[in-house]
Formats: C-alpha cells, sequence, structure tokens
C-alpha cells in the first residue's frame, strides 16, 4: 500500500476508490467526564487523475488513505453531488 497513505489535499488521485481522513478524531479533547467523543472518520470517493480535497473537519492537515478501491458508480456520483 506504498504511496496509498496520508496523502495531502492537492495532491492527484493515484486510483479511483475511497479514502479515508486519517487525522479525523486523532486531535479530539476529552468531556469534563474524561470521555472521548467518537469521532467517524470523513470517508470520500475520489476519482483517479483528480485531485484530493480538503477534509471538511481538519482541512489543510488532512491525510487521505485509501480503504477501498472502486470505480465510479451512480450510486457514488449520486452521492457526490
Ligand atoms: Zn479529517
Amino acid at each position: 500500500m506504498g504511496g496509498l497513505g496520508n496523502l495531502e489535499p492537492g495532491t492527484e488521485v493515484p486510483v479511483s476508490g475511497k479514502y479515508k481522513c486519517v487525522w479525523c478524531g486523532t486531535f479530539v479533547h476529552a468531556d469534563s467526564m474524561g470521555r472521548f467523543p467518537k469521532i467517524v472518520p470523513t470517508v470520500k470517493f475520489f476519482r483517479a487523475g483528480k485531485t484530493f480535497k480538503m477534509c471538511p473537519r481538519c482541512g489543510g492537515s488532512t491525510g487521505w488513505t485509501l480503504i477501498e478501491e472502486c470505480q465510479p458508480t451512480v450510486k457514488w456520483w449520486e452521492f457526490w453531488k
């Protein structure tokens, strides 16, 4: 999986697939009860040849990691609108 982890926004997408932001939830703070909130990492579909966008939660420090290689489908394009 070399080269398919922690990819920065603006980097060219190497393969079409679903990518997870590795930084989501990394810097969360415990609440007053000492519990850590459950953070669901941002997962987005990116198409090969396009460039990565920023994670809405992490902005410029986003790091995208491939979790599932897949081709764009009607379903995903509907999701993307
Ligand atoms: Zn993120």
